[in-house]
This record gives C-alpha cells, structure tokens and sequence, in this order.
C-alpha cells in the first residue's frame, strides 16, 4: 500500500502582524476613537495632552512634545536648535532614511560615520575626526532596538559642547545604563509608525526632552511657529499628533513593558532555536551589549557568503516573512549624491547591508512560528549543499 504524500499546508509566518494587537485590545481602542469624536475636539485637546505626560513618564523625562511622525520629531528637534544651512549634523549611513533627510531638508549637511560591526550602531571612536566648527549636532540611532554606545559619545559631546539628539524611533523602551531612551541627550525622537514597538493605525511622533525651554519652542515650531495667537516668531510647520491616534496610543501604552519582554523572549528563542539546528555559523545572531535593554525592534542575523539574497527568496517561497534593512546605504542613495562620497567609505555599513536580513519578530510571534523560519532556514542550506554536491 502506498501513501501520497502531500506536503503540508504552508502556514505563513508574516514578517509583522499588527491584527492580533488590534484584536486583543479591539474594544478599548474602538471606545478610545469613539471617545474622541463625542468629544468633538479631533485636534490637541486632553488626548494629546495625557499621552504626552504618560510618555514623558514612561521615559522618565520632563516633557514630550508630540506631532505627526517620526520624521517630523527629528526635524522639530534640529530646528530647535537651529539647525540650517552650513551646519552639519553627523550620523549613521546606516539607518532609515529620515535620519538624515530631516538634516539636508534644514539646508545643513549630514556627516556620516562608520557603524560598530557588532550592534550596527554610529561607531564612537570614529566620531570626534568627523567634528568641524560647523557641528551642530550629534544624532546617534538606536538600530534594531539596542542604544547606542552612548558613554564615548557623551564624553565627545560635553568636550566639544554638542549637544545629542537620539533617533529612538526603533527602541521605544530600551534602556541604556539603566536609563531609558529620550533621556539620554538633549532630545529623543520617537516615531509611533505600526511596525515600532509601540505603533499606532496611521502616523505619530514624538520629542522627548527634560529641558522645559526646549519644549515651548518644540509647541511653537509644530504650530506655525506661533506661541501668540495669530502672532508668528519663527518659522514653524503644521505637525501635529491626531487626537483620534493619542486616544489609541494611550490604550496601548500600558502594554508596551510586556511586549517588549515578549520580543525578548522571541529573540532569545531564536538564538537558541539556531545555536540547536546548528545553524549559527551561518546565520550570525545578534550582538546583545550588556551596558542596556535591547527592545528588538527587529531580530537582525548576517547571513554568510553571500547567500542573504538567495535565502530571502527560499524563505519567500516558503511563505516566512523577511525584510532588509537596509540594502543601501545612505551615503551611496542618489538623492546624497552631492555630498560626494563614493563606495568604500563606510566598509563596515556597506559589508551590513549586503549581510543583514530581519526574521518575523512581533509580540504574539508563537514558538511553534518560530521553528518554522527556523526549519526553512536549515531547509535552504539542505537544499543548496544538494545543489552543490550535485555539481
Ligand atoms: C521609522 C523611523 C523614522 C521615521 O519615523 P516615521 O514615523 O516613519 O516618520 C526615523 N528614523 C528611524 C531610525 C526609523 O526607523
């Protein structure tokens, strides 16, 4: 007697899934909307208000400002300190592309500097060489979810009298030497897009900072640069955080602690599911520093010699969900292309985005979801040391 076999049914593992947050909270978030339009206050107003006093004490800061998305935090942030033409602000070339955006769009210039190869993070050491009298401002990024080095980088800021802005748009929650991010410089920006650790269902942002002067001036520059009704001081920007979107944000806010230590477990069940199928050669796990909490974001491997491409499109097939972040760096985007630099610049970032691929990493990720990106990794090498051997 034989038995067909069928192969079993494809359960997709999506990279993200933001349905099983809504579904869970899905009454207290639909009474949030609806709170909001009985109140008939869709803009400012109490939301707003009580979601930037509750995020400023998640972050153990004074003051957060809020306003419509990650790229206008950091933007309000830079032009707080009056970032503008023939200033430069150094940052990573590896890191999405609003990092640097937001400096060039002020009229000033991005410096970029190498990333350390470990935590794909801006490489301290190599920061103080790139400090000219033109610079306004150090911006590190909080990659992946794991902070910055920020000690050597504090040191190079108070010597040269420089102040720090994070981008903390991908580490809502991280802790850095027991300090929480949007306390760790002058300013923090934080973006509320539905893939960060703390999203919501459309666009938001926020500037976290302890310096009470510092946040007027963010509250003018989101509103037109008006701090007197109708009376203009600067030049200011409509950004603004939806009340609708404040009212969501509140309700998931509480849930953040958990999540995070759910996205830790998921990538420490990696790390184990990989180092068990052997698999840890291949794949490189994440560098964890001991000096903070990493809130992953993302669960970011390098795969080995060359493959990253060739496994994307084998887990594709097999329905798991990947992504790169990020394939090109920015100093090699065309739009950058008049700052001059050339391939090579940055070996380490550019060795990373030829490297680097993200695995399915949400809260609610399952075990038995995470065997399956695991088993279809061992599946590609299986099936290309067959290829080889073949050959
Ligand atoms: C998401 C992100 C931003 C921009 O945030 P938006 O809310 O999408 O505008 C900026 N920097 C980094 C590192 C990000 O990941």
């Amino acid at each position: 007697m034989s038995t067909l076999k069928f192969p079993a049914p494809v359960q997709p593992v999506p990279l993200f899934d933001a349905k099983i947050q809504y579904k869970g909270l899905k009454v207290h978030l639909e009474e949030a909307v609806r709170r909001v339009l009985d109140s008939g206050c869709a803009i400012g107003g109490k939301e707003v208000e009580g979601f930037e006093q509750e995020f400023a004490n998640f972050c153990g800061a004074a003051c957060a400002v809020a306003c419509a998305s990650g790229t206008d935090a950091i933007s309000l942030a830079l032009k707080a300190l009056d970032v503008g033409p023939g200033d430069e602000v150094i940052t990573t070339p590896f890191t999405f592309f609003a990092t640097a955006s937001c400096v060039a769009r002020l009229g000033a210039t991005p410096v970029f500097v190498d990333i350390d190869p470990y935590t794909f993070n801006i490489n301290p050491a190599l920061i103080e060489a790139k400090i000219t009298p033109r610079t306004k401002a150090i911006m590190p990024v909080h990659l992946f979810g794991q902070c910055a080095d920020m000690e050597p980088i504090w040191h190079i800021a108070e010597k040269h009298d420089i102040p720090v802005i994070e981008d903390a748009a991908q580490s809502t929650g991280s802790e850095y030497q027991g300090k929480r991010c949007g306390t760790l410089g002058a300013m923090a920006c934080f973006s509320f897009y539905p893939t960060k650790n703390l999203g919501t269902y459309g666009d938001g942002g926020m500037v976290v900072t302890n310096d009470r002067e510092w946040a007027r001036k963010l509250v003018g520059l989101r509103n037109h640069g008006m701090y007197t009704r109708y009376y203009h001081e600067e030049m200011g920007w409509n950004s603004r955080l939806d009340a609708i979107q404040a009212a969501m944000l509140r309700v998931k806010l509480p849930h953040l602690n958990l999540w995070n230590s759910a996205r830790q477990q998921i990538a420490s069940r990696y790390d184990h599911l990989l180092e068990e199928q052997h698999l840890t050669g291949f794949l490189t796990r994440p560098t964890i520093r001991t000096y903070g909490k990493h809130c992953f974001n993302q669960y970011v491997v390098r795969v080995a010699d060359g493959q990253r491409d060739a496994l994307r499109k084998h887990l594709a097939e097999e329905s798991v969900g990947t992504e790169i972040y990020y394939p090109l760096p920015l100093h090699l985007q065309k739009v950058f292309s008049y700052l001059g630099y050339q391939p090579g610049d940055f070996p380490v970032t550019e060795k990373a985005c030829k490297e680097v691929l993200a695995l399915p990493m949400f809260p609610e990720l399952t075990l038995e979801q995470q065997r399956k990106v695991v088993q279809s990794c061992l599946g590609y090498l299986v099936k290309e040391r067959g290829l080889r051997q073949a050959a």
